[in-house]
């Protein structure tokens, strides 16, 4: 499932980019289908949480992976890897060499597909959080808050001590770029159940549980396949995360899936609704804080 380590992987393999420039603008979203920036040059290309972002000419191209959502690049001419029907954008650009053919870039399946003005972008982002997956997390200042990513995250987590940390550590407002495989995991390395609520949990244990988001992230970052139990090898991977009914890899005990919707989070207006629904895993032995919990 896309999250933030996905969208900076897509990022780093999109780095050809800049400095070609667009010859075919195809945008197939009814808002932006008259979108032309042929003849653009594309300055840059980045992720912010789970966004990608281009620069091309003075207008950002803003796009969400959500679930399904891929882009693939071939020469033109050759073979689409999915439906033509999928495709939300497609763009071609200079070729690498001179006399090559163009190359194409087809997003799948998108989230969704932004255009907006170089100058709206702070405004685009401003709902963010902090990327967790930014170099400067730990160390730098976040916009104008006087505190760094990481600082500004946890005083944003702490700010609703009603609310459920795993639900706190999804909501991209607080922090930009942790979804559900990764929210499953952190929550059973901290042998806390999702749904514990962040009052109960206490300032320690959303340090640790940030801290610990960002480690595990940035260690999986560059890898092909992500790795929360240290061992590589196929099933063996996760903790957790789509293992509902089998054995605990710590104590045995059957592990547990459920919803967070509901119960905690709940007619919360901050989360998205599509957030709220999403799958829980837990084991009800090595994580605590909700034994009542179905
Ligand atoms: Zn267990």
């Amino acid at each position: 499932m896309p999250e933030g380590d996905s969208v900076l992987q897509l990022s780093n393999r999109l780095q050809w980019m800049p400095g070609r420039t667009i010859t075919r603008t195809d945008v197939r979203v009814p808002r932006f289908a008259t979108a032309n920036l042929d003849g653009q040059l594309v300055h840059r290309v980045w992720p912010y949480g789970k966004h990608l972002f281009m620069h091309v000419g003075d207008t950002i191209i803003h796009t969400h992976l959500k679930m399904e959502g891929v882009w693939s690049i071939h020469a033109v001419g050759q073979r689409w890897r999915r439906q033509a029907y999928t495709a939300r954008i497609v763009l071609r650009l200079t070729p690498q060499h001179p006399g090559g053919a163009d190359i194409e870039l087809v997003g799948h399946d998108l989230g969704f597909v932004r255009l907006f003005p170089l100058s709206d972008y702070d405004a685009t982002v401003a709902h963010l959080g902090p990327d967790i997956l930014d170099p400067e997390f730990p160390t730098a200042l976040f916009r104008d808050t006087g505190r760094t990513g990481r600082d500004e995250t946890i005083r944003r987590i702490m700010r609703r001590p009603e609310r459920a940390l795993g639900a706190a550590l999804l909501d991209q407002k607080n922090v930009a770029g942790i979804g559900n495989e990764y929210r499953a995991e952190i929550m059973f390395l901290m042998g806390l159940h999702p749904a514990i609520p962040v009052g109960e949990a206490g300032l320690k244990r959303v340090e640790r549980a940030v801290d610990l988001s960002r480690r595990v992230m940035w260690e999986n970052r560059l890898g092909p396949k992500r790795v929360f139990t240290g061992d590589r090898r196929p099933g063996m991977t996760a903790y957790v995360f789509g293992r509902a009914g089998r054995a605990c890899r710590r104590c045995g005990a059957a592990i547990c899936k459920s919803t967070l919707g509901g119960r905690w989070a709940g007619g919360d207006p901050e989360l998205d609704s599509a957030e709220l629904e999403r799958i829980i895993w837990w084991c009800p032995e090595c994580q605590v804080g909700r034994e009542d919990w179905e």
